[in-house]
């Protein structure tokens, strides 16, 4: 039995072995020689430590330990040490061994080989976990790229596996597994037959087939999916399986069709528009690659032609121009649209207003022009027009100031590289308002073109003329030396002198002329200022046709006058002047019974001036006569309207100061008379006021002129009486109505008894020739008592009121108020 039991232990393909609780290795059988490489007789007595590795000999120690105390242990997988040092896997049994009286004295082990077990344990392991990495990869994939697969088993029945992917996409749940007749079930009607002749094709032909088609998501709405597959046969060649991959396809689906939509639309928009849209292909050929219809209404050709005949555009657009716009384009300067002049097919000249991008490769390099063009070319016409008018004065058709300042800078610049300098003649019609006033704006008017006419025809080409005021040109022009500049002012001259032919006659005008030469150094405005101030001295010398040549002295000794000169001339135009009235009292009743016109100047930069500050300039230059006429005007109009206001004002009756200077120039009469009619106002109510010293200068000539004006039906003043020659003579040659008394002898009336017997006289001298008499400068109560008692007919000073602005005048009027 023994021996048995030993032969087994021998014959054993495991490993065992015997050892004393002490660990002494005590029997040691073939299978432990070979797995661990010791004879026996080399380990029998020996520790058992021999075969434990380091790190496994606490747990021999607990192995030990639990022998000790009668247990077993089983199948313990550890290892074990080799001879050779090498350490190998081993499943280890260990029992107790007991003597006959059942204390334990040793034990027993039998270890097994598991070093190839162990590596194939590895190796599956590791080719799960592969598979594993695989699948989830293979998973991931799906999910990112939104394609499941999935596969079609044609066994009876048919079964269908999908993969998460496909449940995903659907929003389906993967616990309710998919079948064929579910599928079925999902896919849009519409697709159903489709999808089965694909397949059925398919398996027919041995290939793979890609089809798309819809099918309903959980929510019951259809999703696209694109579908690859492939059929697989058995070993007969009998269909066995589809396989195939699903793509969700919807978004791309969804925007094709937006596009394919908002294609529709654009096309539509383009064909239906009033512009023009095109776009124009470079490279490879140059071609239209789209002309929308509206090409025929703006360019005159159809789209076909254009399409047929690429090289048209060159014909529509000047290639340079083509070539300037694309350097524009590559300087980033056209982001906005810009007008492009186009030659339309009849060769008339068009505009459109294009917005133009060019198409760029990769490279960079324009490959096409793609257009919209509006057809503006009505609008440029008007522009064009308008832009003509803004520089041009609308009745003589020259260039106005603004456009003047331009030629004059490019005059200094063309002056500065030829050497050379710039001549400005100011020329100004004499006494054109006297044309106007007499023989009618239409006249006026037609003196003003035929001049303007004249003057740009003497002009040189080089050269410009402008009109610069309602009668004032401004001629400019390059000049080398003086005759150029006196040949250029002769000419004006001459051409002025020629007859003007109107419907009323020949016309005879005269202009005074101011002449500036100056080098490239001075600028537009000096220019145009000294050529003013020569102007305004020609003015002063009071002849018809004077000239004046411009030297410094101009501008410094009298820079204030011939300033005032130069503003005064463009006042009226500006509307600078107004009138305050100063009323008269009757002292028959107390009442305001008329009022005397006074002037004031609103001047923009001095402020309002007193007649004392400019009638003098104004007479010396002439001016007068423009002025005249202008307070004439305003005050019959302020008459015509007081009589429309009211019952008071109705019979107040108005003096308006008048200068001797206005009485020279032949036609004043025709000028009163026009004046006067225009406004439709009762002439009794309008006095003319004049100052006594001068009419004595000419007592024929200004009897003939004032007997004439009286004829119109106005009344006449003698101005300032006292302070002239004092001559009754020329009171009784002289067609008077009233008599002004000068604040001179009202001043110290009541204190001075000569004063007191001047203006008694006067008053008596009056009353024997039925003049009536106003007292000037009354400012005191004993002034206007002293009046009332020497039986004065009317009074006007301070002490009733200063010359007033019209509103203020009208309350007081109104008011009712006596002195
Ligand atoms: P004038 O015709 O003798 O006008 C009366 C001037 O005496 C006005 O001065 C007036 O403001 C001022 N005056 C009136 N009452 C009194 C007073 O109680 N005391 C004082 N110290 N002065 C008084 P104004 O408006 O400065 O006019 C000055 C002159 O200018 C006028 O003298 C007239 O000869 C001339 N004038 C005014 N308006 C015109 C006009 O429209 N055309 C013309 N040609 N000359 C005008
Ligand atoms: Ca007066
Ligand atoms: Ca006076």
């Amino acid at each position: 039995m023994l021996e048995q039991l030993a032969a087994i232990v021998e014959s054993s393909d495991d490993a065992i072995v015997a050892k004393s609780l002490d660990g002494t290795i005590l029997s040691w059988n073939s299978a432990a020689e070979r797995m661990y490489g010791y004879a026996a007789e080399e380990v029998l007595g020996q520790g058992i430590s021999i075969i434990v590795p380091h790190d496994r000999a606490r747990e021999l120690s607990s192995i030990m330990a639990a022998l000790a105390r009668g247990e077993r242990v089983d199948h313990l997988e550890t290892r074990r040490r080799r001879k050779d040092g090498s350490v190998f896997d081993v499943s280890l049994t260990v029992s107790p061994i007991r003597d006959r009286s059942g204390s334990i004295v040793g034990a027993s082990s039998v270890a097994r080989d598991i070093g190839d077990r162990k590596q194939a344990e590895v190796a599956l392991q590791a080719r799960e976990e592969a598979l594993e990495r695989t699948c989830s990869l293979l998973e991931k994939a799906e999910a990112l790229s939104r394609t499941g697969s999935w596969m079609l088993e044609l066994g009876d029945p048919p079964a269908l596996f999908w993969s998460k992917e496909c449940y995903r996409v659907l929003g389906l749940d993967e616990s309710d597994p998919m079948s064929v007749e579910r599928f079925f079930s999902l896919v849009h009607p519409d697709d159903v037959d489709r999808l089965n002749t694909a397949m059925g094709g398919a398996l027919d032909a041995h290939e793979a087939y890609e089809i798309e088609h819809r099918i309903a998501a959980h929510d019951g709405s259809y999703r696209w999916l694109h579908v690859w597959a492939e059929p697989e046969y058995d070993e007969a060649g009998a269909p066995a399986r589809v396989l195939g991959v699903a793509h969700d396809v919807t978004a791309r689906r969804e925007a094709d069709a937006a596009l394919r939509a908002s294609e529709r639309r654009f096309r539509l928009l383009a064909e239906n528009a009033h512009d023009f849209i095109f776009r124009f292909e470079l490279v490879p050929e140059r071609r239209f690659d789209y002309v929308s219809p509206a090409s025929l209404a703006v360019t005159g050709f159809a789209p076909e032609e254009l399409y047929q005949d690429p090289s048209l555009i060159d014909r529509l657009v000047d290639p340079a121009r083509t070539a300037e716009l694309e350097a524009a384009f590559g300087l980033g300067l056209l982001a906005d649209p810009l007008d492009v002049e186009f030659r339309r097919r009849d060769g008339g000249v068009g505009w459109v207003n294009q917005q133009l991008t060019f198409i760029r490769d990769e490279a960079g390099a324009v490959i096409a022009v793609e257009g919209i063009s509006r057809d503006v070319t009505r609008r440029k016409l008007a522009e064009d027009r308008l832009e003509h008018l803004g520089l041009h004065d609308a009745l003589t058709g020259l260039p106005n100031r603004l456009l003047l300042r331009d030629r004059i800078n490019l005059a200094l610049a063309r002056a500065a590289r030829q050497d050379a300098r710039v001549a400005a003649v100011a020329f100004d019609l004499d006494d054109f308002t006297l044309i106007n006033d007499s023989e009618g704006t239409e006249t006026g008017d037609i003196v003003l073109r035929v001049i303007a006419e004249r003057l740009a025809l003497v002009t040189p080409p080089d050269g410009t003329v402008a009109r610069v005021g309602n009668d004032e040109f401004l001629a400019i022009a390059n000049v080398v030396n003086e005759d150029e500049t006196l040949a250029l002012v002769d000419r004006m001259r001459r051409v002025t002198r020629d007859p003007v032919p109107t419907d009323g006659g020949d016309l005879h005008v005269e202009a005074s002329l101011g002449v500036v030469v100056q080098a490239p150094t001075s600028s537009a405005s000096t220019l145009v200022r000294d050529a003013g101030l020569a102007l305004a001295r020609a003015k002063l010398q009071q002849v018809p046709g004077a000239v004046e040549f411009f030297n410094p002295d101009m501008r410094d000794r009298t820079n204030d006058r011939f300033a005032l000169i130069s503003d005064l001339h463009r006042a009226i135009e500006r509307d600078e002047f107004t009138l305050h009235y100063q009323p008269v009292v009757s002292l028959l009743d107390g009442r305001i019974t008329g009022a005397e016109a006074l002037i004031r100047w609103h001047h923009p930069a001095r402020g309002l001036l007193a007649p004392g500050d400019f009638i003098g300039v104004s007479e010396e230059t002439g001016h007068i006569i423009e002025l005249g006429g202008w307070v004439l005007r305003n005050a019959c109009t302020q008459l015509r309207d007081w009589s429309r206001l009211g019952v008071d004002l109705e019979h107040l009756s108005l003096a308006v100061n008048v200068s001797p200077r206005q009485l020279q120039v032949s036609g004043v009469i025709d000028q009163f008379a026009e004046i006067i009619d225009d406004s439709g106002i009762d002439p009794g109510k309008l006095t003319l006021e004049m100052t006594e010293s001068v009419l004595m200068d000419d007592l024929d000539r200004f009897g003939t002129i004032l007997n004439e004006l009286r004829k119109l039906g106005v009344r006449i003043a003698v101005d300032d009486f006292g302070t002239g020659y004092s001559s009754l003579v020329y009171l009784k040659r002289l067609p008077f109505d009233t008599l002004k008394i000068d604040q001179e002898f009202i001043r110290h009336l009541g204190q001075d008894p000569y004063d007191g017997a001047i203006v008694a006289s006067a008053l008596a001298i009056a009353r024997a020739m039925r003049l009536s008499v106003v007292a000037e400068g009354v400012e005191t109560e004993a002034q206007l008592s002293e009046l009332r008692n020497m039986r004065c007919d009317s009074i006007q000073g301070f002490f009733v009121a200063e010359p007033l602005p019209e509103p203020e005048f009208r309350s007081l009027v109104l008011s009712g108020k006596t002195w």
